[in-house]
């Protein structure tokens, strides 16, 4: 897999082919990038700090913390700083993230789990879709690689780690759709619970959709499982609500377990959540693929046949040497510019059009 060069072997042919499941020694490559950059001059002695990956990691806990103010006051009993944050709630809209409605002291909910919600309540959401569009089609899925909070456990948690899995091409496409058949699930109750509720036929559906009737999603959205049920229910409990919790304990160790479990995974395939399964994603990824802010490379730094550093470390496992230099039109990036921070060439630039 790797040579002396610290390249990682890799064909550099565009087509979906059956490139095999290779595992990824970062080690290597990020050494090499290390070595590269320690001969570059250093233009900012305090590159260590101030670089875009420390910055992201500074705004995704910030926006951790925005979205979960009741820490302050459930556990550094500092109640004037989950004040500051929840003042944002009603200026805020919602973001094309996952975070859901019902967290307490939560600062900004997520669109899609907004759009479910009044989606089943039969009534149709023009400002959600709207704010949620507009910002998809200025900044694409930016939201997913420096606000979700799942986004950030799960970075979180492969950071440490230096090696990775990749799956092949035609495997990831596979795995990829897997999260479309999860949105039409989800999409079409909500759909299907607002019209019977518009018509006032709700009440068999209701009973037969139980804990599904509201927000299908909800049962597994690992956000609303950590933010809310984990949170409000378990704890600190607010409300009787928790009641529900205990007499379906089961079900709520259940939950817990996929959510371990989900981010155990994330260890060594980052962001897998995202990519595979999370119905948020592909909504998003509709509207961000046409981003007037997006991803390129310049066609006389870029070494394509010589390396593939940006596919290494790019976390949503982008075959980036595919797309044309112009422009990579991805639904699946999430203008984390982690390729851009790891290119030994400086080649990737963003691009507005
Ligand atoms: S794809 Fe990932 S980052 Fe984006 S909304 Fe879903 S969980 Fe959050
Ligand atoms: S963009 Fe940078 S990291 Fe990616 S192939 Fe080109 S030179 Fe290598
Ligand atoms: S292509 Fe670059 S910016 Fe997009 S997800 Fe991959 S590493 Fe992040």
């Amino acid at each position: 897999m790797t040579e002396d060069t610290g390249k990682i072997e890799d064909t550099g042919e565009v087509e979906e082919t059956s490139e095999p499941d290779v595992e990824v020694e970062e080690p290597v490559t990020e050494k090499e990038v290390k070595e590269k950059k320690e001969k570059k001059p250093r233009g900012n002695p305090l590159g260590f700090i101030f670089n875009l990956r420390m910055l992201r990691r500074f705004v995704q806990i910030g926006f951790f913390f925005a979205i979960n103010a009741y820490i302050f006051v459930a556990w550094f009993h500092m109640p004037n700083v989950t004040k500051f944050f929840i003042s944002f709630r009603d200026i805020m809209p919602s973001l094309p993230i996952l975070a859901p409605l019902e967290a307490p002291f939560g600062a900004i909910s997520g669109s899609f789990d907004t759009l479910q919600q009044t989606f089943s309540t039969g009534i149709f959401p023009f400002f959600t879709l709207g704010a949620m569009i507009i910002i998809l089609i200025f900044v694409g899925r930016a939201p997913c690689g420096w606000i979700c909070p799942i986004g950030t456990i799960q970075d979180f948690v492969t950071l440490p780690k230096r090696t990775k899995i990749r799956p092949s091409p035609s495997t990831e496409k596979e795995l990829r759709k897997v999260k479309l058949y999860i949105f039409v699930v989800v999409v079409g109750l909500a759909v299907w619970m607002g019209i019977a509720r518009a018509t006032g036929t709700a009440e068999t559906l209701e009973a037969a959709l139980g804990m599904f009737a509201n927000d299908a999603f909800a049962p597994l959205n690992p956000a609303y499982i950590l933010f809310k049920v984990l949170a409000l229910d378990v704890l600190w409990p607010t409300s009787f609500s928790t009641l529900w919790y205990f007499s379906t304990w089961g079900f709520a160790l259940l939950q817990f377990a996929f959510v371990a479990i989900m981010f155990i995974i994330s260890f060594w395939f980052p962001r897998w959540f995202c990519r595979w399964l999370c119905p948020a994603a592909y909504l998003y990824g509709i509207f961000a693929k046409e981003s007037l802010i997006g991803i390129g490379r310049n066609p006389a730094r870029c070494t394509p046949d010589t390396c593939n550093v940006c596919e290494v470390v790019c976390p949503m496992n982008i075959r980036i040497r595919r797309f044309p230099y112009q422009h990579m039109h991805s639904p699946d990036c999430i203008m984390c510019l982690d390729c851009k921070s790891h290119c030994p060439n400086d080649a990737i630039v963003l691009r507005f059009s």
